[in-house]
């Protein structure tokens, strides 16, 4: 009977099994015994209804014209909003953004009303990223007992079982991102916390907040000084480049702490009169103030060519749709708590991105490490904000610019609707849903065995699929052959052309990798969600040359992540590399 339904759900709109599975599993509503009530094609109408309700409080009556664009634009499967968007649109939890970030300020009552705040956003399925670098030091003094601190990463296991508990309650297990100053006495602590123990703070990200000052010491070999942050005194001075090794070396071990490059981002800081900018959603790709929060949404580039080329046209059209569709997602978003609504309609920023850039790519013939595709992403990341930021401006005309703006812009700039528009989240389930590529990133693997509902199924990339079929060397024993190492190219069975286009996350250099994020964040106002992969082979000297090439390319913040570092990693192969 389950196998029955899949397949009737599967039919509209030509989605994946996979696809069909997770929607089922968690997305589309159900009655009280747990059977789904609505179809992906009345979920995505639910959706496109529930968000358009914004434009009656513009125009009386254009919410109708604008549902049904909207849901044109959905069941095409050109454009999904985040994961919330589409949980959560219509229904009484009412929350639609993927990410918030928090204050956590050096208090009990703020430490735990900030753990309030994200268990009730967990619950709805979106993620939250904090700065725990106000809070002080372990074996500082309490003045109110006479006691000692614990510092900050303790804290953190108290998060992270929260997150746990809401996780067995909700729909999906919490996302949290921690970030520490570079500077914090508790660093070195922070930096192995997940390195020395697998199982620990598995629902977090954590990321070090480094500053250019403490990168120029790396390099030149100088002393790096660590402060008390509730007194401003120092409590040590350490060899910059030994900090920076023990990094490199847990980042080696477990892909853990990232980087984030808070000069690089609060050079970018739209409202930096609102003040600095200290943490990012659990993702990296959203660098917020406290309290705002971003509605994601990204741009099926898979979609997008026609002929053999890139369609500049159809991009642009479903951008202009996208921005309207995701500025009226803040106006109906039910907000737990005042603080974030506050924030978010100060200055409505907005997450556009773009997913299935690899299979784009592909379909192109054009490999993805080549400074062809490089060019290209980079090409596509301006074409996105140029019209990203036209369409807000126009909104801006008829609806006003967002209220902060008055205060944040310099005399004669255009007024824009949304003071940040676009952003590369990594679309995990959505790209997923629409059944291509996440987000920036290559291709995992060609052909591969996914578990579902129990079984093994033979999955291989669509598009590969149909190339081989088209070129005559498809055969089932091929795609059986590929999936054993994911990848075709050292397959000498297959055109050299196809080999070059089809390249996997592991075949590509990490050098790559890091070029492709660079080219993007350049034309990207928040920030790209991107892994540099590194094969199991990979030395600390190879992530200490990653992390430091890619503060100088600018990037705002830096993933690395060696294949099979991790004992519960998301996607295997049945024989790496
Ligand atoms: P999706 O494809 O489900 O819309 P993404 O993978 O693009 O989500 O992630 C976007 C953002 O959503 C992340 O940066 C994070 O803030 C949030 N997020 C992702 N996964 C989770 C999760 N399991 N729980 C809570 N928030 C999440």
């Amino acid at each position: 009977r389950e196998a029955k339904a899949l397949l009737r759900v599967r039919d509209e709109l030509k989605l994946s099994l996979a696809a069909v599975t997770v929607l089922r599993q968690r997305y589309l509503r159900r009655d009280a015994h747990g059977h789904p009530v609505e179809s992906t094609g009345e979920m995505l109408d639910r959706v496109a209804t529930f968000v358009a309700a914004a434009e009656d409080t513009y125009q009386a009556g254009a919410s109708e014209q604008w549902a049904q664009r909207f849901s044109t634009l959905l069941r095409s499967l050109d454009f999904l909003p985040n994961s919330p968007t589409l949980m959560n649109a219509g229904t009484p939890l009412g929350f639609l953004s993927g990410c918030v970030v928090l204050p956590v300020e050096d208090s009990l009552r703020s430490i735990f009303s900030a753990l309030q705040y994200a268990s009730i956003i967990q619950q709805a399925g979106g993620g939250t990223g904090y700065a725990f670098s106000r809070v002080r030091p372990a074996g500082d003094l309490v003045a109110s007992t006479g006691g000692t601190a614990s510092g900050p990463v303790p804290f953190l296991r108290v998060f992270d079982t929260a997150a746990d508990v809401v996780r067995q309650g909700g729909r999906r297990r919490g996302a949290n991102m921690a970030v520490l100053d570079v500077s914090h006495p508790d660093i070195y602590e922070f930096v192995t916390a997940k390195a020395a123990d697998s199982a620990a703070l598995e629902n977090f990200n954590l990321s070090v907040a480094v500053s250019n000052a403490f990168l120029r010491a790396v390099e030149a070999n100088g002393t790096h000084r660590l402060v008390n942050p509730r007194t401003g005194r120092t409590t040590a001075r350490v060899p910059a480049a030994d900090l920076f090794d023990a990094m490199c070396e847990s980042a080696h071990r477990c892909g853990d702490p990232g980087l984030l490059f808070l000069d690089t981002i609060n050079r970018a800081n739209p409202l930096p009169h609102l003040g600095r900018i200290e943490a990012t959603n659990p993702c990296g790709e959203v660098p917020l103030l406290p309290y705002e929060s971003c509605n994601l949404g990204s741009i099926n580039l898979a979609h997008c060519t026609a002929d053999g080329r890139m369609d500049w046209d159809r991009l642009t059209n479903i951008v202009e749709v996208a921005v309207r569709f995701l500025d009226d997602v803040i106006d109906v978003s039910r907000y737990p708590f005042d603080e974030l609504e506050q924030a978010a309609r100060a200055s409505r920023k907005i997450g556009l991105g773009f997913m299935g850039l690899a299979e784009m790519l592909a379909s192109l013939g054009v490999p993805y490490d080549s400074a062809q595709a490089v060019r290209l992403a980079g090409r596509i990341a301006r074409h996105v904000q140029d019209t990203a930021h036209a369409a807000s401006a126009r909104l801006a005309e008829s609806r006003g610019a967002f209220p902060a703006f008055a205060d944040s812009a310099p005399a004669n700039s255009v007024a824009v609707r949304n003071a940040q528009l676009t952003s590369i989240a990594p679309t995990g389930t959505i790209s997923l849903i629409a059944g291509t590529t996440a987000g920036i990133e290559p291709m995992f693997a060609i052909a591969y065995a996914r578990n579902v509902l129990d079984r093994h199924l033979l999955e291989s990339n669509p598009c590969f699929e149909r190339l081989a079929r088209d070129r005559g060397f498809y055969s089932d024993a091929l795609l059986t052959e590929i999936a054993r190492t994911g990848g075709v190219r050292g397959n000498r069975r297959i055109p050299e052309d196809v080999r070059a286009a089809f390249p996997t996350a592991l075949e590509i250099a990490p050098e790559w990798h890091l070029r492709m994020q660079a080219a993007v964040q350049r034309h990207v106002d928040a920030a790209v969600s991107k892994t540099i992969n590194l094969p199991t082979s990979a030395t600390v000297d190879d992530v200490r040359k990653i992390f430091l090439e890619a503060w100088r390319a600018k990037v705002k913040g830096i993933t690395a992540y060696r294949y099979g570092s991790r004992p519960h990693q998301v996607l295997t192969l049945v024989s790496p590399e």
